[in-house]
């Protein structure tokens, strides 16, 4: 139980979107099965008294605007996922600060109150799109979630810091950034922080890595409301491959009590509770700034 040790609790993020939409062809409608998804995941976290940050999605705020003023309801952070879900190093600049403008005026207007974080759709911010750091901070935002500091075929940058960190950028401004959680050990950075990995290890296992991160950082746990439907595979109308199928589906049926056993262990806390400093009030966040800063020039396309 929390107070053996001295630590915060979990920054709980989930991604809100529909998974055929945002994995599989992003030209697809928004079903009625990602809002059903979210409202009972949005049960399940007011039974556990737990509340969190959900990026949600810019398409499906428009076809549900109602979920996003229960998310708002429910205590929760909302926070931006982009509008379309297109991974940002397939965007030119003005395409990206486009998608981010539609999501965050969206949101913002639903809710009549400012948006303050974002997360990359796939955490697409990487090497060759942290100019996208600039625009964000161009349009207010005060943190992002995106970078995952692991080394991956399609995403991460496995030499960015494992701690939240204040980015000053070569436009004047300056972001925080706070990367998925990860563990170094063995000569690289694992990728604890949830997702397919939750799904995939042990609970015990994710705990255990929970524990050691939270020691030194905020751990950044990151999920999806699609996660927690076992059946969602086998009630799709559109035909996914076996292969992907069994990759994204396995795990999903033990992923809720995984969850709860998490959060029942650590509680679970929002992202902005941590930037106002309501959690983990003396943590020292680190800089990167000087030549580090001017990786994040942007290199447009
Ligand atoms: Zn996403």
């Amino acid at each position: 139980m929390p107070g053996t040790l001295n630590y915060a609790p979990p920054v709980i993020t989930i991604d809100v979107e529909d998974w055929p939409q945002s994995s599989w062809d992003r030209d697809l409608p928004i079903t009625q099965r990602a809002a059903d998804n979210a409202r009972r995941l949005l049960d399940l976290l007011a039974r556990t008294r737990v509340q969190s940050t959900m990026f949600v999605l810019g398409k499906l705020a428009e076809r549900f605007p109602q979920l996003v003023r229960e998310i708002d309801a429910g205590g929760h952070e909302v926070a931006s996922h982009g509008f379309g879900h297109v991974e940002i190093f397939k965007q030119t600049r003005a395409e990206f600060a486009a998608d981010l403008r539609k999501s965050k005026d969206l949101l913002e207007q639903i809710l009549g109150k400012p948006v303050r974080g974002y997360r990359a759709p796939d955490f697409s911010i990487v090497r060759g799109s942290l100019w996208a750091l600039e625009e964000l901070a161009e349009q207010g935002f005060e943190y992002d979630s995106s970078i995952f500091p692991v080394k991956r075929p399609r995403y991460g940058i496995p030499d960015w810091p494992l701690s939240p960190t204040r980015v000053q950028l070569s436009n004047g401004k300056s972001i925080l950034e706070f990367p998925i959680a990860s563990y170094r050990a063995w000569g690289k950075n694992w990728p604890v922080g949830g997702g397919g990995y939750h799904r995939l290890l042990p609970g015990s296992a994710g705990r255990w890595f929970a524990r050691r991160v939270m020691q030194s950082r905020p751990f950044v746990f990151y999920c999806h409301p699609y996660e927690f439907d076992p059946r969602e595979f086998a009630e799709l109308s559109v035909k996914i491959p076996l292969k992907v199928r069994l990759h994204q589906g396995l795990g999903r049926g033990r992923f809720a009590s995984r969850f709860v056993n998490l959060i029942r262990q650590f509680g679970g806390c929002r992202m902005i509770d941590f930037v106002e400093q309501k959690v983990w009030p003396d943590f020292q966040l680190s800089s990167l700034s000087g030549s580090a800063a001017s990786v994040a020039a942007p290199v447009g396309k």
